[in-house]
């Protein structure tokens, strides 16, 4: 599965989320853009070592996630309240940063560092919990724990803290429901993938 159809899905898992919660259609964006930014997010692992081998996929994972990035900055500045206007601009930019962070472990490691940093300077545990998050990814191999139980429930605890920061409820599932989705698309259980993915690391390799 490539990032393209991982974000396509996220969204999608994201939209289902926001008429759950009957949202706005500002806050159903968001909630788009939140589950599309987390179905990008376990391939936070891919390594060095992959990166010859998807070159492809990640040109259009970079394309589609700069084109829904700049749609949502652009969204932003028209609709909602100052605090939407906000985070919308934000996840924007996150999703355009993030798209071209994929590419290469290294800029992986240093931009977990400056989330970290950053974090601190703004007394959110959403993103010193994303900071950790980046940084284990950098360093993990591909398709094991961002790809697992554990991975989820870390990325659960971001989420959760997320919402709170946030104060728009619903914002913790759009972000499970996008992750999850990735799994999901990753699993053996689909025809069309022939690995599985790990989900009870590190108590069991056995592929799901
Ligand atoms: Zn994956």
């Amino acid at each position: 599965m490539n990032g393209t159809a991982h974000v396509a899905i996220g969204a999608a898992a994201g939209f289902v989320v926001a008429n759950q919660f009957a949202s706005s259609p500002t806050t159903t964006l968001l909630f788009v853009g939140l589950g599309g930014v987390s179905g990008l997010m376990p391939d936070l692992d891919i390594d060095g070592k992959l990166r010859s081998k998807i070159t492809f996929s990640h040109k259009v994972i970079q394309s589609a996630a700069q084109l829904i990035g700049a749609l949502m900055i652009m969204y932003s500045l028209y609709e909602g309240t100052a605090t939407e206007r906000l985070f919308g601009m934000g996840i924007g930019i996150a999703m355009m940063a993030l798209s071209a962070l994929l590419k290469q472990k290294h800029m992986l490691i240093i931009t977990g560092i400056g989330i970290l940093a950053g974090s601190i300077t703004l007394q959110e545990k959403w993103l010193m919990l994303l900071g950790v998050y980046i940084l284990i990814a950098s360093f993990v191999s591909h398709r094991s724990y961002t790809h697992s139980i554990i991975g989820t429930i870390f990325f659960g605890i971001i989420a959760f803290h997320l919402q709170e920061s946030l104060g728009i409820e619903g914002v913790f599932y759009a972000c499970l429901a996008g992750y999850i989705s990735h799994l999901v698309a990753d699993s053996k259980f689909l025809p069309v993938n022939k690995r599985g993915i790990k989900l009870f690391l590190p108590f069991s390799s056995k592929e799901f």
